[in-house]
């Protein structure tokens, strides 16, 4: 199993600063939720940690087994068993979603060890099954007109199919009605054995029923300011964020 640890992670967007010092270290095997009011930095750690362009780090560092991340190119680090489920997937027009998932197994594998076609094949219709995804979708352009529950269900077939050491869910769970989020649940559980670690970021405990997380931490204001297991989320889910505002006197 891999380690991925942030450290003291300092973010901004077009000069507002938005991360502002989150400490966070993800151990193979582990399940860590990140839960936290809209607009508190979730979905910027995600983006940030991935490489995405808009997000400018100022301090601290990210590193997978030691390597520091925010050093590597962006496919360098899905190539290092980085994967980032995205909140708002996007739509490749003009790129099967079977291509694409193939290009994404060969990119992560050395040149000649690419993946046959029938092994590929094989592997992509074991997964469509499991995840009761048409088999047809296989053959569509990358969640071009796909709904929302379909885009999320594609996130985790790529998920299955890649293998990543640590991947990071960002909202996997918002918009999936319960079908679908226990069929995404069901995905996310069978990764889980010692090796496999997972940031599963979300705004309701909802998905924390179905997949149990090891370590929840609530963010606040682009920090991690509370950690504790999973009776955390049952009590955000029932009490809402205001008492740790009140706890550590943050104003909104
Ligand atoms: P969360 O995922 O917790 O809801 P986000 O990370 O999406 O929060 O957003 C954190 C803050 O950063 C918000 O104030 C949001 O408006 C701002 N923000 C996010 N993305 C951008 C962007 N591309 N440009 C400018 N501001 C952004
Ligand atoms: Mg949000
Ligand atoms: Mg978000």
């Amino acid at each position: 199993g891999s380690t991925l640890e942030i450290k003291n992670l300092h973010v901004e967007i077009e000069g507002n600063k938005i991360l502002k010092g989150v400490n966070l270290t993800i151990n193979g095997g582990e399940f860590h939720a990140v839960m936290g009011p809209n607009g508190t930095g979730k979905s910027t750690l995600a983006s940030a940690i991935m490489g995405h362009p808009s997000f400018v780090i100022t301090e601290g560092s990210v590193l997978l087994d030691g390597e520091e991340v925010l050093d590597m190119e962006v496919d360098e680090r899905a190539k290092a068993g980085l994967f980032l489920g995205m909140q708002y997937p996007s739509e490749i027009s003009g790129v099967t979603t079977s291509d694409f998932l193939r290009s994404s197994i060969n990119a992560r594998r050395e040149e000649g060890d690419e993946i046959s076609l029938m092994k590929f094949i094989k592997e992509m219709d074991e997964v469509l099954d499991f995840l009761e995804i048409d088999k047809n979708m296989a053959q569509r352009y990358l969640n071009e007109g796909f709904s929302g529950g379909e885009k999320k269900r594609n996130e985790i077939l790529q998920l299955m199919l890649l293998k990543p050491e640590i991947a990071i869910l960002d909202e996997i769970d918002s918009g999936l009605d319960i079908d679908a989020l226990k069929v995404v649940s069901k995905g996310i559980n069978r990764l889980r054995d010692e090796q496999f670690g997972c940031l599963i970021i979300t705004h309701y405990q909802r998905l924390l029923n179905y997949i149990t997380p090891d370590k929840v931490h609530v963010m606040m204001q682009g920090r991690i300011v509370k950690s504790g297991g999973p009776e955390l989320a049952k009590r955000l889910e029932a009490e809402g964020y205001d008492w740790i505002k009140q706890e550590l006197g943050i104003e909104d």
